[in-house]
């Protein structure tokens, strides 16, 4: 298998984190973001520990300044970013009702969860597009598909089915260019923001997502993606 370039966002830490270590054990070369240095740093050694060929890239995604300094080191160090994995998002207010829900918080969620991933995908994808090969995972959720939706996480339900719409509309803005896009629902995970009860491990939240990340040429695009398999939107 050829080793491609990957950048995960939000790599520091819970998903994201596995996310690298998986495509680094693959024997890709990852750049971990990281809105923190320091965090990235830690991320980055524990890898490299372990043999990985780990990166670390400074970059809050909904900074537009930190997403094309990446894009340019990206670029010029290493030809680009073949494989792009949005995972960064954040969770507010899970329990307040769409009724009492702030602007505020329903901004914030959608600046980190919506306009940062389309962001990514502008300053990334053309790149993909032009070289031909290209593989987009946005880590979406199931608290984003609109056939379950109930009254849980009113503003980051509705940010990640946003992000399946993006997912939907660059897929077949990329069709046959050599570049796949789907989202994933890594499941309920054991992570700072899935908590500690959640049944999953991180191996597990992160399986489907470096598949998809991986998927050979004939493997499927806009896709909504769960333990490997598509599920309804
Ligand atoms: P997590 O443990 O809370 O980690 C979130 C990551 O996103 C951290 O690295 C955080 O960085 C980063 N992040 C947040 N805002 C950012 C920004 N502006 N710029 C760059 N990075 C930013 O979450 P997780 O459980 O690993 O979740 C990963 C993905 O899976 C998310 O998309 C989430 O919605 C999805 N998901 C998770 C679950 C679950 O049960 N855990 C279920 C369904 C979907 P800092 O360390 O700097 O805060």
């Amino acid at each position: 298998m050829s080793q491609h370039t990957a950048l995960v966002t939000g790599g520091n830490r819970g998903i994201g984190l596995e996310v690298c270590r998986q495509l680094g054990r693959l024997g890709h070369r990852v750049l971990l973001g990281s809105r923190s240095e320091s965090a990235a740093s830690r991320a980055v050694a524990d890898c490299r520990k372990a043999g990985l060929d780990v990166r670390a890239v400074t970059l809050d995604v909904t900074r537009p300044d930190d997403i094309q300094a990446a894009r340019s080191f990206a670029d010029e160090q290493f030809g680009g970013v073949d494989i792009l994995v949005n995972n960064a998002a954040i969770l507010l207010s899970e329990n307040t009702s769409i009724l009492e829900m702030t602007r505020d918080e329903l901004v914030a969620t959608f600046e980190t969860n919506f306009y940062a991933q389309a962001a990514m995908c502008q300053a990334f994808v053309p790149g993909m597009m032009s070289r031909r090969y290209g593989r987009v995972v946005n880590v979406s959720s199931q608290a984003g598909q609109l056939a379950g939706m109930g009254t849980y996480a009113p503003a980051y339900s509705m940010s990640k089915t946003a992000l399946n719409a993006l997912t939907r509309i660059l897929a077949e803005t990329t069709r046959k260019s050599g570049v796949l896009v789907n989202c994933v629902n890594p499941g309920w995970v054991r992570t700072d923001m899935g908590g500690a009860h959640a049944p999953r491990s991180v191996e597990q939240g992160a399986d489907t997502i470096v598949w998809a990340a991986t998927l050979p040429a004939n493997g499927p695009t806009g896709a909504f993606l769960s333990d490997r398999k598509r599920i309804e939107w």
